[in-house]
C-alpha cells in the first residue's frame, strides 16, 4: 500500500473533527513547501512555537493564513508578532498579558488571546497556577485592555500514557474555562486542548481546537 501524503492524512484528521472543532496545524520546524502542501488542501490555520520563524513565514506564505502562536512568548519578542498574528494561545503571565496590550495598541490592532493553564505534572511546562490567574482576573485587569480579545483557555496535558491522568489534566481545563467564562463576554468561547497523541480524548473532554503537527506533518527534525 502506499503512503499516505501529507493531504491524505490533513483530511483524514479534519474529517474525523466534531463540528465546532477547529484544527491548528502546527508547522514548527517544517518548511515553507510543506505548509504549502496543507493549504493547497484548504487548510488555513497554522500554528508555531517562534516568533521569529513565525514571521519569517508569513512574509514568505499566502496573506490568508491565519498564525497563531502557541509556543512560549518573551515579552521582548511581542512585537515580532502582534503586527500579524491572529491568535496567541500562549499568554502565560501578567507581564505578557500587559506587553501584549501595549503593542496591540500601538499597533492599532486587537489581539485574540488564549489564557495558558498549567495543568500537567510536570514542573518545566508553562502557564498561570489557576489561582494566580483568578485573582488576576478578579482584579478586573482584563477590563483595561481594549486591544485584547480573550477567547478562552488554553493547556497542555502530562505527557503519559496514563489516560487517567491526561483526563484529569483536560477536565481540569474545561473546569476552568466554565469558572472563568461568567468574567468575560461570549467571545469567550475557545478550549484549546489536545496534540497528535492525545486530541481524541482531548475532544471528549471538550476541545474546541485541537494543535497537531506530526500526525499531519510526520516526525519534527530538530537538527536542522
Ligand atoms: C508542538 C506543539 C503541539 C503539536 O504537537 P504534535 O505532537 O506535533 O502534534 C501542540 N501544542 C504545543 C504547545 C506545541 O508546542
Amino acid at each position: 500500500m502506499q503512503e499516505p501524503t501529507l493531504a491524505n492524512r490533513l483530511l483524514g484528521i479534519k474529517s474525523a473533527l466534531p463540528a465546532g472543532v477547529e484544527l491548528v496545524a502546527v508547522s514548527k520546524t517544517y518548511p515553507a513547501e510543506k505548509i504549502m502542501e496543507a493549504y493547497e488542501a484548504g487548510q488555513r490555520i497554522f500554528g508555531e512555537n517562534r516568533p521569529q520563524e513565525m514571521a519569517r513565514k508569513y512574509e514568505e506564505l499566502p496573506k490568508d493564513i491565519e498564525w497563531h502562536l502557541i509556543g512560549h512568548l518573551q515579552t521582548n519578542k511581542v512585537k515580532t508578532v502582534v503586527p500579524f498574528v491572529r491568535m496567541i494561545h500562549s499568554v502565560d503571565s501578567a507581564r505578557l498579558t500587559e506587553a501584549i496590550q501595549k503593542a496591540a495598541q500601538a499597533a492599532g490592532r486587537t489581539i485574540d488571546i488564549l489564557l495558558e493553564i498549567h495543568v500537567a505534572d510536570e514542573e518545566s511546562k508553562s502557564g498561570w497556577e489557576p489561582q494566580e490567574l483568578a485573582e488576576y482576573v478578579r482584579s478586573g485587569a482584563f477590563d483595561r485592555m481594549p486591544n485584547l480579545r480573550v477567547r478562552g483557555v488554553m493547556g497542555v496535558a502530562t505527557n503519559t500514557d496514563d489516560e487517567r491522568i491526561v483526563r484529569r489534566d483536560f477536565e481540569a481545563l474545561r473546569r476552568i474555562k466554565e469558572e472563568l467564562a461568567p468574567c468575560f463576554g461570549t467571545d469567550f468561547d475557545t478550549l484549546s486542548m489536545g496534540m497528535s497523541h492525545d486530541y481524541p480524548l482531548a475532544i471528549e473532554c471538550g476541545a474546541t481546537m485541537v494543535r497537531i503537527g506530526t500526525a499531519i506533518f510526520g516526525a519534527r527534525d530538530y537538527s536542522k
